[in-house]
């Protein structure tokens, strides 16, 4: 099993320390800055092997550098994005292969956020981690790709196991919810999910992880089949991904 530490930084970013007991070989995600992550791996006594790498925004690279030159650990980021991103050691692609011990991540594409945006999924311990491409009823903005790109990326998603547990970088899960229900306020999930997530909130406690088959249920960038979705953005008849960028635009606009 792959024991994973959530960490919480800057103003509302989470970093992952997964753990693998068997080989003691210890992977960060998305480093945002290092003394959170130094502090917790000598609170378990465990030592830094891999640094996992999203993207290249500072929120999730600022902690590479210190990391590196503190424990010597192998850095792993996209290919396309080695420009970019300091002190890469393996640059990866789609269907890479990355292993913590023998738990084995796959690496897949998600350009819409960002050009060169990747996303980790260990299969068999059902884990995604998805930097800024899906949130917990939302999906991350479009800073470099179209939303046809991010939409052909999280259809890539959509087809993983429902109960692939969803680990994303950001705590927006409120403000996403708040947006998700003025396009679907009848939506008897999502109005579940909203007062588990204020809850949660309301106690200072996070509302990542997530799974995807909560996330199937309630998260609009998944559901532009939905009709109702539709109606709310004027999509009905449209195709897919213009649906989709009518729901991403509509967030765009949104304050609340
Ligand atoms: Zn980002
Ligand atoms: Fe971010």
């Amino acid at each position: 099993m792959l024991t994973i530490i959530q960490l919480h930084a800057l103003t509302d970013n989470y970093i992952y320390l997964l753990h693998d007991g068997e080989s003691g070989q210890t992977a960060v995600v998305d480093p945002a800055i290092a003394p959170p992550v130094l502090a917790a791996l000598s609170k378990y006594g465990w030592q830094l092997s891999h640094i996992l790498i999203t993207h290249h925004h500072s929120d999730h690279t600022g902690g590479i550098a210190a990391l590196k030159a503190k424990t010597g650990c192998t850095v792993v980021a996209a290919a396309s994005d080695l420009h970019r991103i300091p002190n890469v050691d393996l640059d990866v692609v789609e269907h890479d292969v990355v292993a913590i011990g023998q738990h084995k991540a796959q690496v897949i594409a998600t350009p819409g956020h960002t050009s060169g945006h990747i996303v980790y999924y260990f299969a068999d311990d059902g884990l995604l981690f998805c930097g800024d491409t899906l949130f917990v009823m939302g999906c991350g903005r479009l800073f470099e790709g179209t939303a046809g790109q991010l939409w052909a990326s999280l259809q890539k998603l959509k087809c993983l196991p429902p109960e692939t547990r969803i680990y994303c970088s950001h705590e927006y899960s409120q403000s996403n919810g708040r947006f998700a229900l003025t396009l679907e306020p009848d939506n008897r999930a999502l109005q579940e999910k909203m007062r588990q997530v204020n809850q949660c909130r309301a106690n200072g406690q996070a509302t990542v992880p997530s799974t995807l088959a909560e996330e199937l249920a309630t998260n609009p960038f998944l559901r532009e089949d939905n009709q109702a979705v539709q109606q709310s953005c004027a999509g009905i008849g449209k195709p897919a991904a213009e649906v989709f960028a009518a729901i991403r635009h509509l967030k765009d606009q949104f304050s609340g």
